[in-house]
């Protein structure tokens, strides 16, 4: 099979680049037509929909034109997938894989939900006495101190709580309705607002349906401008846009 992009073979042929990301790497013809026809896609500005069986391999068939046309012609490209969990497999995992193949950087950001990030406005409240707290959300709080203290992205993935302190993360969580927006004292150390800062910088954005949802019906505010979008398991968008 003649392919559009040659480096598509360079990973994925027996013996190639991904044989020595993946144990028992096989070569699946699918798996690289998939890839070649996403290349492709963007090559000719088109819409491509796919259905993918399981075990084709569908994650690096996507990520990996993503990165060759992310690096090639230095566009932003978003990738949109159903759950957290693999938005941040990607981010954490395979991205930074195939970058190291590659030896090559590339700036991915990771875009969340602002009830994911600390809200100083909140946690300096709770510091200052001037909320009234039940002792397990004092405990809580407690657990959280020096992680507050050091965190650089205020993401409360990093925290690896047990559940039954992680319930009261909303005590320090943004959120919409509390948010004094402009007036807040800590806007310019706001987890939130750096993050969307970083999305213009990036390269490569990932999100979840749910936040690339929210983008539009704020009128794009969240996300910068952009012209690809891979959305990763698209059948369950209609769900998410109605729940
Ligand atoms: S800008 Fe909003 S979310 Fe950010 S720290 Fe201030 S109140 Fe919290």
């Amino acid at each position: 099979m003649e392919l559009i992009n040659p480096l598509i073979d360079e990973f994925f042929r027996e013996g190639n680049l991904l044989s020595d990301l993946i144990d028992n790497y096989t070569y699946r013809p699918n798996q690289v037509e998939l890839a070649d026809v996403i290349y492709k896609a963007f090559l000719d500005q088109e819409f491509l929909i796919a259905e993918a069986g399981t075990g084709v391999g569908k994650t690096y068939a996507y990520l990996i034109p993503t990165v060759l046309w992310a690096l090639n012609e230095g566009e932003k490209v978003v990738i949109s997938t159903k759950t957290k969990a693999l938005q941040q497999q990607l981010v954490e995992k395979d991205i930074p894989n195939i970058l190291r193949l590659l030896g090559t950087p590339l700036k991915v950001v990771e875009a969340k939900g602002r009830e994911n990030y600390l809200c100083w406005n909140k946690y300096m409240k709770i510091l200052a006495g001037r909320r009234a707290m039940t002792p397990e959300e004092a405990k809580f709080v407690e657990q959280i101190l020096t992680w507050a203290e050091q965190t650089k992205i205020g993401d409360k993935k990093e925290l690896g709580l047990k559940a039954e302190l992680i319930k009261h993360w909303w005590i320090v969580a943004a959120d919409r309705k509390s948010c004094a927006k402009e007036n807040c004292r800590y806007h310019d150390k706001c987890f939130r607002l750096k993050m969307i800062r970083s999305l213009d910088k990036a390269e490569i954005i990932i999100v979840n349906h749910a936040l690339l949802l929210s983008d539009i019906v704020v009128d794009n505010s969240i996300l910068p401008e952009y012209k690809y979008l891979i959305i990763d398991e698209a059948h369950y968008i209609d769900r998410e846009a109605f729940s």
